[in-house]
């Protein structure tokens, strides 16, 4: 299970919030051996309502990311087709937190879409 350092999920919240009503999309970078995400790889996208393009071209191959996360505008924490496409380009683990962006609004999901849990730790 992957476990989520508090300061880098206080950032997921403070940065979907401050892009609501638009969506947040950052790449999220740990260590693999032992599972713990520590850290917010911000890349160049597009934001709009309910669209994120990530330009994955400009994204430095960094043995850090392990997965993205992104916010959805709306109460709805489950990937879209287009989500799952983008998935499977970066990593194996994602967050996607839904409004209004608290703890309970956000779920995570492996590049299939299949959920997985994680901790804040
Ligand atoms: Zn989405």
């Amino acid at each position: 299970m992957y476990r989520i350092k508090r300061e880098t999920m206080e950032s997921i919240i403070l940065a979907s919030n401050n892009t609501y009503p638009n969506e947040f999309f950052s790449l999220l970078g740990g260590d693999k051996k032992t599972g713990i995400i520590d850290e917010l790889v911000v890349v160049p996208a597009t934001y709009g309502r309910n669209y994120t393009a990530v330009k994955s071209w400009l994204i430095p191959i960094d043995s850090r990311v392990i997965g993205s996360v992104h916010s959805h505008p709306s109460p709805n924490a489950y990937p879209s087709m287009a989500d799952l496409s983008s998935f499977t380009k970066f990593g194996d683990f994602h967050l996607i937190a839904a409004y209004p962006y608290d703890l309970k609004s956000i779920a995570a999901f492996d590049s299939r879409g299949k959920q997985q849990e994680f901790i804040v730790v």
